[in-house]
């Protein structure tokens, strides 16, 4: 099992911000800003390459639900999906980083 599929088993620990049917928010254990979450879908896709139609509608509009609920709609916030080896993809279960409260850099890498 991959280390985001044992967080949502429960088998080890995360700081979870968020979760229902679908997806769970934790927090970024090496964060990169003031706001930095991780959104998961709980159904382990490898990456943004396996995701489908209704997944992709589901994951944008609960992104929109985590970024006004974390209070960054209003600023502003960065969204990153880091994909394979080019990518800088570490963890291989599919993930979108939601980065904010601060003035983020561009461009990145
Ligand atoms: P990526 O490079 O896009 O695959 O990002 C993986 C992210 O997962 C990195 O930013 C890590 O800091 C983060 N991460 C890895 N393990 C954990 C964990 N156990 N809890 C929270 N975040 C994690
Ligand atoms: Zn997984």
């Amino acid at each position: 099992m991959c280390i985001f599929c044992k967080i949502i088993a429960g088998e080890i620990p995360a700081n979870i911000e968020y979760q229902d049917d679908n997806f769970i928010v934790i927090k970024d254990i090496a964060p990169t800003a003031p706001v930095h979450l991780l959104i998961i879908p709980k159904k382990h896709l490898s990456n943004i390459m396996e995701i489908d139609s209704t997944l992709a509608g589901n994951l944008f509009t609960k992104i929109k639900d985590i970024a006004a609920q974390f209070g960054v709609q209003e600023k502003g916030f960065r969204l990153v999906i880091n994909t394979g080896d080019d990518g800088g993809q570490t963890v291989g279960h599919l993930h979108i980083h939601l980065l904010g409260g601060r003035a983020l850099s561009w461009p990145a890498g």
